[in-house]
Formats: structure tokens, sequence, C-alpha cells
């Protein structure tokens, strides 16, 4: 047996054209499996899709609206013929003081970060039953742990996944799906490069908080999500794991 070899199993990525996704959908696609990225950028989905060989494709989708992830799952299932692997990872970002966002900006948030997260979950769970089973992995961060002033909306979306996966996880344990949350550090993407624009002394901050000492890659997400989507996690659910060069505990 082979713990951590993919060949044969279909994975979906959400926001896997680009950024933390596209690391992950990698090293998906490097162990065997057909991936299909989600996203709403055309352009950059067709070139990480490119990017990721033949096994891969890109399907379109806003992944706000619950059509969108019941649609994703059903082109999948026509293009592929099954689904064993689900990445929640599509997210974003509005750094605000609390006071100072709207109800739009708050929904907003919540649907991308956390809505899409349950539907798209809800969507596969019959093809997963179906298959004999399925990984889900969901994308938390270190605001799953921590608070910070500007990122109030975000972190309840962030807390609220890790929550999301563990109930899942305890709900179709029987069915044999297993359900974890990826927690990242501070991991170099088009999310994070604004942050480090906008914030002077971000980048130092965390250069000093994280005893690795460097950013985190989309590459370095990769290890993980192999794991997480193989048989190697098969007695693994509900967890949440950090990847974050040790960020979460540094005293
Ligand atoms: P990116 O901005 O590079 O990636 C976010 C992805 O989500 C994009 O590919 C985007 O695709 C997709 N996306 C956003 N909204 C939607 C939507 N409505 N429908 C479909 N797809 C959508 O950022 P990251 O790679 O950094 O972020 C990925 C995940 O990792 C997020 O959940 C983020 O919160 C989390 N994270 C990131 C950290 C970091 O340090 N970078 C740390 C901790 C967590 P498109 O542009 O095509 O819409």
């Amino acid at each position: 047996m082979k713990p951590f070899d993919l060949t044969g199993r279909v994975a979906i990525v959400t926001g896997g054209n680009g950024g933390i996704g596209l690391g992950m959908a990698r090293g998906l696609a490097e162990a065997g499996a057909s991936v299909a990225i989600a996203g709403r950028d055309a352009a950059k989905g067709a070139a990480a899709a490119a990017s990721l060989g033949e096994r891969a494709v890109f399907l379109a989708a806003d992944l706000t609206d619950q059509g969108a992830c019941v649609a994703l799952v059903a082109q999948t299932l026509a293009r592929f013929g099954r689904l064993d692997i689900l990445v929640n990872n599509a997210g974003t970002n509005l750094r605000k003081r609390p006071e100072e966002y709207s109800a739009a900006e708050w929904h907003g948030l919540i649907d991308t970060n956390l809505t899409s997260a349950f539907f798209c979950a809800q969507a596969a769970y019959p093809a997963m039953r179906q298959a004999g089973g399925g990984k889900i992995i969901c994308i938390g961060s270190m605001m799953s742990i921590f608070g910070a002033s500007h990122v109030s909306v975000y972190a309840a979306t962030k807390g609220g996944i890790v929550q999301l996966a563990r109930a899942l996880a305890a709900a179709w344990a029987a069915d044999n799906i297993q359900v974890n949350t990826v927690l990242p550090g501070w991991i170099d993407t088009a999310l994070t490069r604004g942050a480090r624009t906008d914030l002077p002394g971000l980048n130092e901050r965390v250069l000093a908080r994280t005893p690795a000492g460097r950013w985190g890659v989309p590459e370095d997400l990769a290890g993980i999500a192999v794991f997480l989507a193989s048989a190697a996690s098969d007695f693994v659910t509900g967890t949440a794991i950090p990847v974050d060069g040790g960020y979460s505990v540094q005293g």
C-alpha cells in the first residue's frame, strides 16, 4: 500500500487558480489525482490548469452562489466520473475596524469564506458517500486561533470554518468521510501582498514572530494537502493543523 498515492482520485480545489489553492492542487496532481480547480477569473484559471497538466481542468464559478457550488460538483462528476476530495480554499479579506463594516461587506465575507465551504461540502456529500468515502479539507488561518483589530469578520469566518469542519467530521464519519482544517501561517500570495504593502512593518513583524524565519510559499501547503487527501490520514478527522513555520507556538 502506498499511503500517499492519489492515483485515480478526483479532487475539487476551490480558489485553486492561484495562491495556496494552486499550491495544494499541484501537490494533489503530482500525487496522481485529477483536479478541478474553481474560481471566478477564467484567464488565471486556464493558466493554472495548464500548469497542472492533462488531468486538470478549470471550472468557472462564483461560489458565493449555492447553485454554483452544486454545478461545480455536477461538472466535476460529468468530467471525471467521481469525486473523492474537496478542498474548501476560496477566500478573501477586507481589513477595517469592526465599526466600519457595512452589512454588505459582512455578508460578502461570510458568503465567500464560510457559506461557500458549507454549500460545496453539502453538494459533494452524495458523491463521496457513493464512492465509499471522501476527504474534505477546509482552510482556516492564524485568525482561527488569534484575534486582531482589523480582521473581525475574517476572523469570524475562519473560526467558524474550524467548527464547521468539526461538525461535518462528526456527521459524516460513518460514511468514511474525513473533514479537517489547515491553518496556514503567513503565506506569500496575492492576498497578503496587498497587506504587506498597506501595513508598514508587517513584513518585519511576520519574520520576527515566525520561528522558521521566512514567509511561507504556496508549495509549503502541498504536503499537508496530500496527507489529508490520502489514506495516510484515514484516522484523522475533525482536527485543525497549523502549517505556519511555528508562528502559533512562539511565545
Ligand atoms: P488568493 O487571493 O491568492 O486566493 C484566493 C482564491 O479564492 C483565488 O484563487 C480566488 O479566485 C478564489 N475566490 C475568491 N472569492 C471567490 C468566489 N466568490 N468564488 C470562487 N472563488 C473565489 O489568496 P490565498 O491563496 O492567500 O488564500 C487562499 C485561502 O487561504 C483563503 O481562504 C485565505 O483566507 C487562506 N489563508 C491565506 C493566508 C495567507 O497568508 N496567504 C493565511 C491563512 C489563510 P478568483 O480570483 O478567480 O475569484
